[in-house]
């Protein structure tokens, strides 16, 4: 796909020099399809609902936008915040945060702080106090009560950012706190909302938070092919998954690897008994302490930790570009929920393999009164993104390259 040089470099979007020698210097030197069609519109302040697929650059529209947006605040003001950025996961606010710091370098008047559940609430108020900061990422929740303690004052915000929006406005609890949120900035704003995936609900809920907004899609929902990934999938029972995932880890040749799991306790379990063989691997989820969580994503981002064995809480939106092995030790429970996994692999086009174990029996997901079979949730995978996965039969002579 050679649409992107085509396509011209980022000085033709007229952004402050500032921030083009920022993206110069780090290396982005083209911009992605989503970044072509997103970014000229989000600078002008234009409320944008935007769908592409994973590993294509949706961070820097947003980060992009704002930086090139916020204003500088004359001296004798009080600093204020001008930009809220949403999102489910707090590692992934983390990623965000630093995103936003790669860029920020010459705009030293776009600070910026992050915010989330797991630290004791009252560091992040102090922090407020200290030194207000322009961009606020955070996870609804934590978000949301720091509004309620009055620590955070969102009266001056013209920018609302939701990364992963799908995901924030599905689950109730999180939607009720990102619209807490919302109604504490002022009406008139800018809205900028983005995924890989959206169902029809959920585009009319997001939208019902934005006013003529621009509607992008890079790629339409049965298009989200992945194009530098190899996709296949294994059939086996319960008892087999252990042993072939030592194979899979044994003839990949992989840099990183993240191998998702069902549940908290699944991967304990599975991460102590590969580190009893001896791999290098490390578990992920939710139960874990917020400092450990920070403490295993900087090491992957390190390449310091090879295998990551998560839930689902590492399926989205999370970028460590070295990972080039995603396993489903347990499949996906819904389509979307495979696409974004796996497209923690591949990203930015760079090469990969993903594979997905599936049992025959019957599963069933108590919370939205629904019962599915991994082949079930295969097939339909394959149907909706006419996705090629193939049966993986001979590990040796299709994955060792
Ligand atoms: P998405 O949110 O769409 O899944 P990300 O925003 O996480 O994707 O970007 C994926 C990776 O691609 C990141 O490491 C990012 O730094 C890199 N990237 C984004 N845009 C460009 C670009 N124009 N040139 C080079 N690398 C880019
Ligand atoms: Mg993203």
């Amino acid at each position: 796909n050679h649409s992107a040089v085509a396509l011209g470099g980022f000085q033709d979007f007229c952004l402050r020099t500032e921030l083009l020698n920022a993206i110069r210097e780090n290396g982005f030197e083209h911009p992605s399809e989503v970044q072509h069609q997103a970014l000229p519109t989000a600078i002008l302040g234009t409320d944008i609902l935007a769908q592409a697929k994973s590993g294509m650059g949706k961070t820097a529209v947003f980060v992009f936008a704002l930086l090139e947006q916020l204003e500088k605040v004359a001296d004798d003001q009080k600093p204020h915040v001008q930009a809220v950025i949403v999102v489910h996961a707090r590692e992934l606010a983390y990623q965000i945060e630093h995103e936003i710091k790669r860029f920020n370098r010459y705009l030293p008047h776009c600070t910026t702080a992050v915010f989330f559940g797991g630290i004791p609430e009252d560091e992040d108020i102090k922090r407020i106090k200290k030194e207000t900061p322009a961009i606020v990422v955070g996870t609804p929740g934590r978000l949301s009560s720091l509004i309620q303690r009055k620590a955070l004052d969102l009266s001056r915000v013209k920018h609302f950012v939701v990364d992963e929006f799908d995901r924030c406005l599905e689950d109730a609890k999180m939607r009720r706190d990102v619209q807490n949120v919302f109604v504490k900035t002022p009406q008139q704003k800018q809205v900028l909302m983005f995924s890989a995936t959206m169902t029809d609900e959920l585009k009319t809920v997001a939208l019902k938070f934005m006013v003529n907004p621009t509607m992008v899609s890079v790629d339409r929902h049965a298009k989200l092919t992945l194009h530098g990934l190899a996709q296949y999938f294994v059939n086996l029972t319960e008892g087999q998954k252990l042993r072939r995932l030592c194979d899979v880890l044994d003839v990949v040749d992989f840099n990183q690897c993240i191998i998702f799991v069902s549940s908290v306790e699944r991967s304990e379990a599975l991460n102590k008994q590969l580190q009893a063989m001896k791999f290098p691997s490390s578990a992920m989820h939710s139960r874990m302490e917020q400092t450990e969580r920070l403490r295993i994503y900087e090491s992957c981002k390190k390449n310091e930790t090879r295998i990551v064995v998560s839930t689902d809480l590492f399926g989205r939106g999370v970028d460590i570009d070295r990972i080039n092995l995603v396993v489903q030790f347990d499949m996906a429970s819904d389509p979307d929920s495979y696409l974004h996994r796996v497209g923690r692999a591949g990203r930015f086009g760079t090469k990969g393999v993903t594979i997905a174990f599936l049992t025959e029996e019957e599963k069933e997901i108590k919370r939205e009164n629904r019962k599915y079979t991994d082949t079930g949730i295969m097939k339909e995978v394959q149907e909706r993104f006419e996705m090629q996965v193939k049966e993986l039969t001979d590990l040796k002579e299709q994955l060792d390259q």
